[in-house]
Parts: C-alpha cells; sequence; structure tokens
C-alpha cells in the first residue's frame, strides 16, 4: 500500500490559516494596524482603494525591521511578540501568533518595505503568493510600509464571497474605529480612494471619541472610572436618550484590545435599566485593565474572544460603576417614549368640534418603572422576526396594480385592485367602499363602521403602510429621480464620515425615494425631500442609517429603508385628523397591497364582527 498521510507545504498551510486569519479586506487592515501599533508608531497612515480590494496599504514610523527580520517576517509562525509558552500569560501586545503576515502574503501581491532605527538603509521585499519575487535595498524614513494589492487573487471563493464596496468599507472602518479608539495616543489616518476619511491626531480619549464619532457626540458622553487591585475599568458611556436601535456604538476592550464579551455586554445594558426603551443600545467605550495572566486571549484565531479568571469580579465593578457614572451626571431621562394609551372608546358627543391637539403631560409618568419601557410603535419584538414576517406578509402578496399615489391623492381614482389573497382580514371591495362615517379616537384611531361591523385602524401604522408600498413602488420603478419637493436653502446634515460615506453610497437609490443628497463639507446636504410627511431632513437621513446590513432575512437595505423612512414620515399618533384626511387616509389603505399589517408586520386594521357586537349587547 502506498503511504496516504503527506506533510501540507507551507504555502498550503498558510491559505489554510489564512481562511481563518483574513476573511475580508477589513481583517487585513486590523492586522497591519495592529502590527504598526506593536512597534512603538506614533503616526499610522491605511490607504485603502476599491474597499481593500485593490489595494491596502499602512505606513508607521515604529522601529521597522533589520534585513534578516524582514526576510522572515513572512513565514509561519514568525513572531517577535513571544518566545516561549509561559509569554502567553504576560501578553501585552497585540499580536502573538505570527501568522497574520504569512497568512496575507499567500493570498495577495504584498510589497513591503521598512528601515530600522539602527539601520542606514531600507529594505524592500516583494512576494506574490507568499513566494518572494524581488528583495533589494531602498531608501526611506525609519518605520515600515505594507502594501497589500490583489487580496484573494488565487482564492477565487473568498473574492466572490465579498460584498459591496460600501459594505466591505463599512467593515474597514469599524476595524479602523476599533484600533484607533484604543491608542488616542497614535496618529490615525485612513485615506480611501485618495480621499481622506479620518486624520485623527494624538488627543485625550474623549477627543478621540468625538473624532471618530462627530462633534455631537461632545454631549453625549459621560465618563466611568473605577477600579480594584484586580481590575481597573475607565472609559464612556453614552447618555440613555441618545441610544439608537442599532448596534454598532459598543466598544468594549481589555487591555486596549477589542473584545466581545456578551455577559459583559449583559452587565452593561443591565446598567441602563430603566434608563432606555427596549431594543435600544447605548453607546459605550470602555476599557479594562486586568493583568495578563488572567486573561486567555488565545481562544480565537482574529482574537476578538476573551475567557476571565473571574466574570463576576469585573461584573460586580463594571455595574455600579456606570450606575454612578449615569447618576453623577444627572442624566436626565428620555422623553421620547411612546406611550400606548388603553382603548377606551367614549361616545362621540353630536356637534363635538374636533380641536387641536394639545400637548399632554403625564404626572405619574416614571421611566425608571418597568411598566414604562415598552418600545410603543417601534419595532418592539425580535427585529428578524419582524423582517421576516415583512417578508413573508409583503412579497408573497400579489403586487400591487392598484392606483398610483399621485392619482389616490387627487381622489381621482379610489381604490381599484385590493390584493384581496394577501389580505388576512376579509374585507371585499364592497365592504370598503360602504366605509363611512369616520371618527378619530383618542387622535390615535380612526374608526369606522363597514357592513358588517366596526373597523379601527391606527393612523400612524395605516400611514407608514402607504407610503412603503409608494416607495417600494418608486424605488423598483425606471425613474432615476421621483417626485421631490425641492429646498430653497439646501438643509446641512451633520454626519461622522463613516455614516457620511453610507449615505453618499445610497445617493442613487435615495433619489428615487425623492430623497435628494450631495456631499458637504462637515457630512452631506440634503437638497430635496419626499413630498409627504412633515420631517426634517435629518430625521430622515438618521432613518436611511438605521439600515446598514445589505440584506436581512432576504430583503434587501433598500426596502427596510424604504419602511423606516415611511415609519418617520407618518402621520404620528397625537395628531387629529381632518375628516376629509381620515377619508383619504382609509381609501388609499385599501387601495394597498397589504393594508392588515404595517411594513413591520404589525397590525393596522382590527375589526369587531356585527355579530361580537351583538353578543356583547346580550
Ligand atoms: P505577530 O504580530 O503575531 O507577531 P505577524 O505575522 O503580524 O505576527 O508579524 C510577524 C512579525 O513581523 C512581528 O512579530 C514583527 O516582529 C514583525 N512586523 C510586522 N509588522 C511590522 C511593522 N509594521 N513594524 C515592525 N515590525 C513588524
Ligand atoms: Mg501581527
Amino acid at each position: 500500500m502506498p503511504e496516504v498521510i503527506k506533510q501540507l507545504p507551507e504555502q498550503v498551510a498558510n491559505q489554510i490559516a489564512a481562511g481563518e486569519v483574513i476573511q475580508r479586506p477589513a481583517s487585513a487592515v486590523k492586522e497591519l494596524m495592529e502590527n504598526a501599533v506593536d512597534a512603538g508608531a506614533t503616526r499610522v497612515e491605511v490607504r485603502v482603494e476599491d474597499a481593500g480590494r485593490t489595494l491596502i496599504q499602512v505606513e508607521d514610523n515604529g522601529a521597522g525591521m533589520i534585513e534578516a527580520d524582514a526576510m522572515r517576517c513572512f513565514s509561519r509562525h514568525a513572531t517577535s511578540k513571544i518566545s516561549s509558552a509561559d509569554d502567553l500569560y504576560s501578553i501585552v501586545s497585540k499580536g502573538f501568533r505570527g501568522e497574520a503576515l504569512a497568512s496575507i502574503a499567500s493570498i495577495a501581491h504584498v510589497e513591503l518595505k521598512t528601515c530600522h532605527t539602527d539601520s542606514e538603509h531600507g529594505f524592500q521585499l516583494s512576494l506574490e503568493g507568499g513566494t518572494e519575487t524581488e528583495s533589494l535595498p531602498c531608501a526611506m524614513e525609519v518605520g515600515t510600509q505594507i502594501s497589500v494589492r490583489h487580496l484573494f487573487y488565487n482564492v477565487p471563493a473568498r473574492r466572490n464571497f465579498l460584498k459591496s464596496d460600501a459594505v466591505e468599507m463599512r467593515h474597514v472602518i469599524d476595524e479602523f474605529h476599533r484600533v484607533a479608539l484604543a491608542h488616542e495616543s497614535i496618529h490615525f489616518v485612513l485615506l480611501h480612494n485618495d480621499k481622506e476619511v479620518f486624520n485623527l491626531r494624538a488627543a485625550a480619549l474623549r477627543k478621540r471619541i468625538v473624532g471618530v464619532f462627530g462633534s455631537k457626540y461632545d454631549e453625549r458622553l459621560v465618563p466611568v472610572e473605577e477600579s480594584t487591585d484586580v481590575v481597573g475599568v475607565k472609559g464612556f458611556v453614552g447618555k440613555p436618550e441618545f441610544a439608537r436601535r442599532t448596534r454598532g456604538e459598543q466598544f468594549l476592550f481589555v487591555n486596549q484590545r477589542f473584545v466581545r464579551h456578551h455577559v459583559l455586554h449583559r452587565t452593561i445594558m443591565e446598567a441602563y435599566e430603566g434608563l432606555l426603551p427596549r431594543d435600544q443600545f447605548p453607546l459605550y467605550v470602555l476599557f479594562l485593565t486586568i493583568d495578563p495572566a488572567r486573561l486567555d486571549i488565545n481562544i480565537h484565531p482574529t482574537k476578538t474572544e476573551v475567557k476571565f479568571d473571574e466574570d463576576r469580579h469585573i461584573q460586580s465593578l463594571l455595574l455600579p460603576a456606570i450606575r454612578r457614572g449615569l447618576g453623577k451626571y444627572a442624566v436626565a431621562p428620555s422623553l421620547d417614549f411612546e406611550q400606548e394609551t388603553g382603548l377606551n372608546i367614549q361616545p362621540l358627543q353630536e356637534g363635538r368640534v374636533v380641536s387641536e391637539p394639545s400637548v399632554q403631560v403625564n404626572p405619574d409618568y416614571n421611566p425608571f418603572s418597568p411598566q414604562h419601557t415598552g418600545g410603543g410603535l417601534r419595532p418592539g419584538r425580535g427585529q428578524m422576526d419582524a423582517w421576516k414576517s415583512l417578508y413573508e406578509k409583503t412579497w408573497n402578496a400579489e403586487a400591487n396594480q392598484g392606483v398610483t399615489e399621485l392619482e389616490a391623492d387627487q381622489g381621482t381614482t379610489r381604490r381599484s385592485a385590493i390584493g384581496t389573497n394577501s389580505l388576512e382580514m376579509v374585507l371585499t371591495e364592497d365592504q370598503v367602499s360602504s366605509v363611512r362615517p369616520l371618527f378619530q379616537l383618542q387622535n390615535k384611531y380612526i374608526v369606522t363602521s363597514t357592513k358588517s361591523g366596526l373597523i379601527l385602524v391606527d393612523q400612524h401604522r395605516a400611514h407608514q403602510r402607504i407610503l412603503y408600498e409608494t416607495l417600494v413602488r418608486q424605488l423598483e420603478s425606471d425613474v432615476n429621480q421621483s417626485i421631490t419637493q425641492q429646498l430653497l436653502f439646501p438643509a446641512q446634515v451633520d454626519l461622522n464620515a463613516a455614516d457620511r460615506l453610507f449615505v453618499l453610497e445610497s445617493k442613487n437609490w435615495l433619489a428615487k425615494f425623492g430623497l435628494l443628497v450631495a456631499e458637504s463639507d462637515d457630512g452631506i446636504e440634503v437638497q430635496g425631500m419626499p413630498v409627504e410627511g412633515e420631517n426634517t431632513p435629518e430625521s430622515l437621513i438618521l432613518a436611511v442609517l438605521e439600515e446598514r446590513e445589505e440584506e436581512v432575512a432576504g430583503v434587501s437595505r433598500e426596502e427596510r429603508a424604504a419602511a423606516r423612512l415611511a415609519e418617520t414620515m407618518a402621520v404620528r399618533i397625537g395628531k387629529s385628523l381632518k375628516p376629509e384626511e381620515m377619508v383619504d387616509l382609509v381609501d388609499r389603505l385599501f387601495g394597498c397591497s397589504t393594508p392588515s399589517l404595517d411594513p413591520f408586520g404589525r397590525t393596522v386594521i382590527v375589526t369587531f364582527e356585527s355579530n361580537e357586537l351583538e353578543q356583547r349587547f346580550r
């Protein structure tokens, strides 16, 4: 029998390791930035082209390498950071596995230029797929520059798996943020396609956070600091009223290394208990300092997971530290809770005039009491479920061949095709057309009768459904730009670099919604807005920014953004409506393909059949 077991060539082993360490351009950015930090650099410049597909270049002014080290650094398990297993328990550097450069080199074209503090000249080395193609002396300042071109050129499966530039760049920025937040005393620069995205000079942590997220964040931060013999915590948490519905502003570092730690995340959320509506996440940038001997960071190749000897001890420090921080700054509770009022039908008095809504203050309202923390109309249940239901209920429904928004607006045509098969609630066209009269209940529901009974329509959700279907129709149409309300004076919306990039990448499909944006110095400029709805340009942009993932449960980002916009634009609870506005809303609702649910799968219409009513009077 011939032998079957062979030792894998180093090249193949490196490619396999690369699969774990380098998943996308952002992973290479992280590894190269961390190497620069480990080399003691005070300035690190990251340059990417096409979100890192074409080029990732990291240049630092750190210690550099002598020729012999430069020749060795691309071999597997080549590291200057540890020499024995014991060293694993005293690691203070970012790297130690000696895998990153070997992995990157095996799947790209790499050029290294480096000059060590003690060398007279620099040294330059080129590799293709891990094989050296050229090495020679060169002139350069002390430091290191590594250029990675054509990442995954020899791993087509990986290359094809990459997402759009917008998404890949978002990952690059995420990694950049993590390293930059953990090392505020280092000057970091990020350039994308020759344009500066970040230029963060060495500064105190607060200033670094503001540099990363934007100037508005300064007032949102609350300092936290506490320590025991074993562990220290330091950093900032966000005031609860600025919490967001999306994650992405939660940063926990252990010994200056970004980590994911579900237990500690929950502990931090616990500190906010009673201060946040459901499904909202506060910002935090927290640094734990702990003796490396009490820590195992070796459990994952990308080193983002840690195990502590004493989770409990850390929790018992973290929770009161954050509570104290929040308390000290007398953080005002959020006033943004949408309260659900109970359904309490009062008979409509004859001749009663509908009055303008007035501000209602609930003196019993206590944001710390759990019964007030429900999100009301916010997408309360797990968002995934909501999107799933959105997907199933909406996309499986018959496409609406009904009237256009404009026609409905002008009242020329009233509801045509009601996608009856998509209506869970069986309302025939005949029944709907006999809908009358209408009145408004608690400035929240439109009450009307049908042949078979009584129906209540949630005005906010109904309007969301209408707007959502309109926006999706516009998205699918061939028209590049929908009807828009041109702003006489374009509105400036301040955004941090990452958000700004995200909005600008979406410019074309936003125009289909009638939302016209352009680049400006500090963020973006809104030049046109959708015609319907009373909104600020900023609220619309923030709504769009709530959806960052390309695809969730098979629903595209554009469609989910349409739902967010509809939610923002829709008429509010508490607004009193004129009779003609109610008629219009109800009519347009029944012109929708799925009138019974809002874009998030929540109930829009409640019916009381006549027999149900009769039962009640028995
Ligand atoms: P690790 O960081 O785990 O040691 P890497 O593969 O990332 O492994 O790097 C291998 C070695 O190359 C490092 O240990 C370090 O000695 C050297 N090196 C890498 N990047 C730089 C840099 N920017 N400046 C100086 N030395 C570097
Ligand atoms: Mg490294």
